[in-house]
């Protein structure tokens, strides 16, 4: 083959900072600081600070490959870390902080953090866990002061007098660039290693469905999904890169203080998991109107229920974009962008494409295979295991074979863990978990669907539909729910609301009504934590 003659440039994080303090250098970064203010600067200062902190971490001897940890809400500081440190070719590893304890130690283990950089908020989870974390792990407080840390340093402190102009050094693209860990609902968190080549490509990947989402320099950007949880979606890159205005939320995530934020700075577009929504939809219900100015929500990371859709755009004009996802693919894989002949639809069929989880993005391609490992039709109706393969899909678990063994395929394709069935036009529909399908008499009940049907019962703010123990059929649905304030209704009333909206077999054998559901460090529901606690739930059907 004749070899083209192009420049062979390496594909750099650093030069989206560049870029963006350059081209978009008066954009604003509004942030929400655990000091309890707003403070602003632009993309020129985050560039500037990000050169400080290249620098200071030079100075601390970091340098290639090695990782640095991140326990940090939404900020700007977080943003400067994820450049700072991967410009000079370390490795960042936000740490989730809602993992259990030992998780937490595990992953600084495993990934042999050199320093981590905590806010404020997390020194007395930090200090609860030091006797157990490396006694060489070095501590960075982000703020003025280290609030009692003994011997960190204050992230300020570090910056200051430190030069605010770098050359970022230039290295192989395939260099790792950031490591995150899957929550790791069962066994110890798995590492995923980004290289800079995936997270460029991966973010280019955003910028072809740009103003579908949001990603134009006109918007304003609110990060709900956390830095620390699977790069915020992509967004720490593919902001700067498309010069949004940014508003991060710091550690205040509940529905009212969202409202209060998203009206004053006019944020046009939200990214979150529906967990987060809930609250949202109920401060604007409360209120009767929707925060000024917003346009477009992104939800992904568990199913966006339909009633959730619905309230959206049709009280409040909001439009919905639904993504899904995994720590292993950067992670967005899907989004239900739509086109000339799917918005011509009238509204109500426009929505039930949302309902699923939409089309892949570029740079990223799906097969569902049956249990001999045969690739089923897009016809929207059969059904199998989802796999993936990509320019943002990892190639193996960071120093853990064993799970790396069992992630792919014979042609090297990634296993997601998910059931799916894919439509003529190409739109994901996530049926299960692989581990959640409810398996009844040979046949497979999908949980999602039957939660889905369920939340629109009026009475059902939120619930979870798990496998339960049958002599008969092996499984059958339990349907676990928590009721909307003020509201009532019985199992029988449930089953009766259902009756029309699935089919007769796929009905819960019983329903239960409790205070709260448990949910994952991701804010997912954990069924994990909910098969547990009713491991010995008897249906009223396994009697007979
Ligand atoms: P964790 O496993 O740590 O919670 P991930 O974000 O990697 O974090 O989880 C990925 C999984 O989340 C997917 O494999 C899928 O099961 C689920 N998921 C993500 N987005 C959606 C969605 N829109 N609808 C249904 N399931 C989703």
């Amino acid at each position: 083959m004749q070899q083209g003659q192009m420049m062979d440039r390496p594909l750099m994080i650093s030069d989206i900072i560049t870029y963006a303090a350059e081209i978009r250098g008066d954009q604003e970064i509004v942030s929400v600081r655990v000091e309890g203010d707003r403070h602003r600067y632009t993309y020129a200062d985050l560039a500037g600070r990000a050169a400080q902190l290249a620098h200071a971490l030079r100075k601390l001897g970091i340098g290639d490959g090695d990782r640095v940890a991140t326990l940090a809400w939404n900020g700007y500081r977080h943003l400067e870390l994820y450049y700072g440190i991967s410009g000079i070719g370390a490795v960042c590893h936000t740490i989730n902080p809602r993992l259990f304890a030992e998780q937490i130690v595990y992953v600084v283990g495993h990934a042999e953090d050199k320093v981590l950089f905590l806010d404020a908020t997390f020194v007395p989870l930090v200090q609860k866990l030091r006797e157990h974390l490396p006694a060489s792990l070095r501590y960075v407080v982000l703020g003025d002061d280290t609030h009692g840390l003994d011997g960190a340093l204050a992230y300020e402190d570090l910056l200051a007098g430190q030069p605010a102009a770098i050359d970022w050094p230039s290295f192989d693209e395939k260099t790792a660039s950031g490591i995150c860990y899957t929550s790791g609902t069962t066994g110890h968190p798995k590492g995923v290693l980004y290289t800079h080549r995936s997270t460029l490509l991966h973010s280019y990947g955003l910028m072809a469905i740009a103003t579908e989402v949001g990603l134009t320099p006109t918007d304003s950007i609110l990060p709900v999904v956390p830095l620390f949880h699977v790069n915020a979606w992509g967004l720490p890159y593919a902001m700067p890169l498309t010069g949004t205005r940014i508003v991060m939320p710091g550690p205040k995530l509940d529905g009212e203080s969202l409202f209060t934020l998203m009206d004053e700075e006019k944020v046009t577009s939200a990214w979150g998991v529906p967990t987060v929504w809930l609250g949202l939809l109920a401060e604007m219900r409360r209120q009767g109107r929707k925060p000024d100015g917003f346009d477009v929500v992104i939800i992904g990371g568990s199913a966006a229920p339909e009633p959730m859709i619905r309230e959206f755009e049709v009280d409040f004009g909001v439009r919905v974009v639904h993504g899904w996802g995994m720590t292993e693919m950067s992670p967005v894989g899907t989004l239900t962008t739509m086109g000339p002949t799917l918005n011509a639809l009238p509204d109500k069929e426009r929505r039930r494409f949302k309902t699923g989880q939409g089309r892949r993005m570029f740079g990223c391609e799906l097969k569902i295979v049956d249990e001999a490992g045969d690739r089923l039709p897009h016809d929207g109706e059969a059904f199998g295991e989802l796999l993936v393969r990509g320019h943002g899909v990892m190639n193996g678990y960071f120093a853990n074979e064993e799970a790396s063994a069992v992630a792919f395929d014979a042609e090297g394709w990634l296993r997601t863990g998910d059931v799916a069935k894919i439509d003529a036009y190409g739109f994901l529909y996530i049926v299960d978990r692989t581990k959640d399908v409810i398996k009844s008499g040979g046949e497979w009940i999908s949980s999602l669907d039957l939660e889905g049907a369920a939340l629109g019962h009026p009475a059902i703010a939120e619930c979870a539909v798990i496998a339960a123990p049958h002599p008969k059929w092996g499984e059958r649905p339990l349907l676990i729910a928590r009721l909307a304030e003020g509201q009532t209704t019985s199992p029988g009333e449930v089953r009766a609301f259902l009756a029309d909206k699935v089919a007769k077999w796929w009905l819960p054998d019983d329903v239960v009504f409790v205070d709260d559901l448990p949910h994952t460090a991701t804010g997912k529901l954990s069924k994990l934590t909910l098969r547990e606690r009713f491991k010995d739930h008897v249906l009223p059907t396994a009697a007979d």
